[in-house]
């Protein structure tokens, strides 16, 4: 809504009439996540209001992170802005101006992230966006080692308990990091700057896609690879074979057990980009 006539036929009747009423029965219609005020819960309590049980019967997970300029950045100084442009009081409606770099936030870095010819967010059509999602948890190693990477014995573990990774999954990192977001410590970096957590190894990217035909990988990290990595394995291995990684996930604990679900990257289809700011959404027991 960006037209002043609208808005000001809108802020009228709203002067007017007050906010519209919804009848009992559309009030249950419009979802369980508006009933319970969850529009608003979601910034003071993202991991604990994290899943809404959907009107269709199956549960919805949010692995996004609210985006802002307060967030973690993997390079300092390329935290977003963000300004008020026009406000309802003075202008009629509300549009803020924005400024931020593709790859901050819950995001995904596509091939051109790194390849100079690589394929941009829109080359991927939505078929490869939404995908069967197994999260592997390696909070326990984490814990003793920031520098801790998902190897393929984890892979081989995760699978002897739950069976083999569906072709076309995305494969997530659970290193228990976003509990961390948005303190200082989740970037983790030491005296001399150098950053501290987990991440993919290469090879185990290279597993995943030679043995598994994978969609795509996830961290709730800064980056697919860990932070003290200077030959960027598992951005290599994701842009150099054509599929996606996806940044700074949250709420993976919550995901982690559920059989079958189903995570949907929401990605905008960023023209001629190698990546952006994403919402991730998983569905359990659709
Ligand atoms: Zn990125």
């Amino acid at each position: 809504m960006c037209s002043p006539e609208i808005a000001k036929v809108v802020s009228e009747r709203i002067a007017r009439e007050g906010r519209p009423q919804l009848s009992r029965r559309n009030l249950l219609k419009a979802g369980s996540a508006s009933a319970l005020g969850l529009a608003f819960a979601s910034f003071a309590a993202p991991a604990r209001r994290a899943a809404a049980q959907g009107e269709a019967g199956f549960e919805v997970i949010d692995l996004s992170h609210v985006f802002g300029p307060d967030m973690p950045v993997y390079t300092l100084g390329e935290e977003p802005t963000r300004e008020t442009y026009l406000s309802v009081e003075e202008n009629g409606y509300f549009i803020q101006y924005w400024t931020f770099y593709e790859h901050v936030g819950t995001h995904c870095d596509f091939p051109a992230h790194f390849i100079a010819d690589g394929e941009t967010v829109d080359n991927f059509g939505a078929g490869q966006l939404v995908s069967r999602a197994v999260v592997i948890n390696i909070a326990a190693k984490a814990a003793e080692n920031a520098d801790a990477m998902l190897e393929v014995a984890d892979i081989e573990a995760w699978e002897a308990e739950h069976g083999e990774i569906p072709t076309g999954a995305v494969v997530f990192m659970n290193s228990g990091w976003a509990s961390r977001w948005p303190n200082e410590d989740f970037r983790n970096a030491d005296a001399e700057g150098g950053q501290h957590y987990p991440g993919f190894s290469g090879e185990a990217v290279t597993w995943l896609l030679e043995n598994r035909g994978i969609n795509g990988i996830g961290v709730d990290t800064l980056s697919l690879d860990p932070g003290n990595s200077a030959t960027f394995d598992a951005h290599y291995a994701v842009c150099g074979n054509g599929i996606y990684g996806v940044e700074n996930t949250a709420n993976l604990d919550a995901l982690e057990g559920a059989d079958n679900a189903i995570v949907i990257i929401g990605i905008p289809r960023w023209e001629g980009s190698g990546g952006g700011p994403t919402r991730v959404l998983a569905l359990v027991g659709a």
